[in-house]
């Protein structure tokens, strides 16, 4: 079985009806303008754990939601 998010909205749904978006974080060292939105653009963090993430439920009620995902194990410990 593939991984299940729960939508607030419509409940436990299969994650390929959803679009996955990080929440960038650029780091306080870079003060550039444009080096910042470089880095918000295409630097991804790929942490190993606990990340907080934006996904969109694109083929169900279209709402975005929040959740908090272990990235070792797709476990989802909070949604919202
Ligand atoms: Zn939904």
């Amino acid at each position: 079985m593939s991984l299940q998010i729960s939508c607030p909205h419509c409940g436990p749904r299969p994650v390929e009806e959803f679009l996955y978006g990080e929440i960038p974080v650029v780091p306080d060292s870079i003060t550039d303008a444009d080096a910042r939105d470089l880095d918000r653009a295409f630097m991804r963090n790929n942490p190993e754990g606990p990340q907080t993430e934006r996904w969109f439920h694109l083929f169900g009620c279209r709402r975005w939601l929040t959740l908090r995902r272990d990235t070792r194990t797709d476990e989802v410990m909070e949604a919202g």
